[in-house]
């Protein structure tokens, strides 16, 4: 086991002048599990396959353990690489694509045999080792992937969406035994998703990308409750957080597209003493605001104009004068299109963000600024 450092690593590829990484500093700790997240486009493969070894690095220097990797090809960097497709032996059973890594090392039978014992018995596949992989369906491929990968024991694991091609209750299924196998190895993990339901309930901490530019990393409540950035608050989280340009004039915050007023004392200290006349962005999330019947309390007043029923939660789009917000109450709490109502925030819920950097104002806790 080892942990991952990556010291301003850049990335540019010659072809179209493309800066896909820029200046990347990152710590991933021996035993965590982090992973990459963003858009498609962001970085995140790139970063993946550098730290591989699979693509040159344009500039920075990244460490495996105390090693310097730099100029190390793959197979001499003691990492394991599962990929979105499987790429398994079509002509091997499963037996033999595990055991294929340890038998290229000329690793001894018992021991080669050990091992299988264990990896097929954690992963729970001790029933299909005679079987070839063709014949599988995807869940049981991407564990023979899986356990190749673990067979080796390497000090670091790296993965790119594997589990993008399992269907949705497969792929919820296999959240949660790898993240009980890499609680059980302790291995470094290093995932690379798009998806943000995986990244929240698998990881130690999150990275969050944007253009080849590291936005936050930090746990997944810190990404969720303390967003660095306007791109992070959007783009975690379902549904998106509430977004309104504004711009602090009269002690109050005023709406630059829209009607949107709302007086500062309505908002965290800390954030009244940062908004100056710069123009802001005001966020807040769909459950961190609060709906009462009629228009005689609240911060704001307005009614009702689409109601959505979920099951466990019901969504109203609320208009307040020329504009919306989506509200997300318990199921219990029942308005209809018309109903006047008036919304409260939760006070420490409430965001800002300048709109030319995209920045927090607010002091994140726990996942630094960066
Ligand atoms: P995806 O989830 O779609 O794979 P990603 O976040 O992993 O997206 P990358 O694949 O790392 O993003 O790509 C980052 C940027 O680098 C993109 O603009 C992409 O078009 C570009 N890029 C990736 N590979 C190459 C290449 N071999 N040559 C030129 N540009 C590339």
């Amino acid at each position: 086991m080892a942990q991952v450092t990556l010291n301003k690593v850049i990335k540019r590829y010659p072809v179209g002048d493309v800066l896909a990484v820029d200046h990347l500093d990152l710590q991933i700790a021996d035993g965590e599990f982090l992973v990459l997240l963003g858009p498609s486009g962001c970085g995140k493969t790139t970063t993946l396959r550098m730290i591989a070894g699979l693509e040159d690095i344009t500039g920075g220097d990244i460490h495996i353990g105390e090693r310097r990797v730099n100029d190390l090809p793959p197979g001499d960097r003691d990492i394991a690489f599962v990929f979105q497709f499987y790429a398994l032996y079509p002509h091997l059973n499963v037996r033999d694509n595990i055991t294929f890594p340890l038998r290229a090392q000329q690793t001894p039978k018992e021991e080669v045999e050990k091992r299988l014992q264990q990896v097929a018995k954690q992963l729970r596949i001790e029933h299909i080792l005679n079987k070839r992989p063709g014949r599988l369906p995807g869940g049981e491929q991407q564990r023979v992937a899986l356990g190749r990968a673990i067979i080796r024991r390497p000090q670091v694991f790296l993965m790119d969406e594997p589990l993008t091609n399992l269907d949705a209750a497969l792929r919820a299924d296999m959240r949660v035994e790898l993240k009980h196998l890499q609680q059980e190895l302790g291995t470094t993990m290093v995932y690379v998703t798009h998806d943000q339901t995986e990244a929240m309930s698998m990881s130690h901490r999150i990275a969050v990308m944007h253009v080849g530019v590291l936005q936050q990393v930090a746990t997944p409540l810190d990404i969720y409750n303390y967003p660095a950035t306007l791109f992070v608050g959007t783009f975690i989280g379902s549904p998106p957080m509430n977004t309104l340009k504004c711009k602090v004039q009269q002690n109050k915050l005023i709406g630059i597209d829209t009607a949107f007023q709302l007086p500062l004392s309505t908002l965290p200290a800390e954030l009244i003493a940062k908004a100056s006349t710069q123009t802001l962005v005001f966020g807040v999330r769909s459950e961190n605001i609060h709906l009462q019947p009629g228009v005689n309390a609240g911060d704001l007043q307005g009614g009702i104009l689409v109601r959505e029923p979920l099951g466990d939660e019901t969504l109203y789009q609320v208009q307040i004068d020329d504009y919306l917000l989506t509200v997300k109450t318990p199921p219990q709490q029942v308005f209809y299109p018309g109903d006047a109502v008036s919304l409260t925030f939760d006070r420490d819920r409430i965001h800002l963000f300048d709109a030319e950097s995209g920045r927090s104002l607010r002091v994140t806790q726990g996942g630094a600024h960066v």
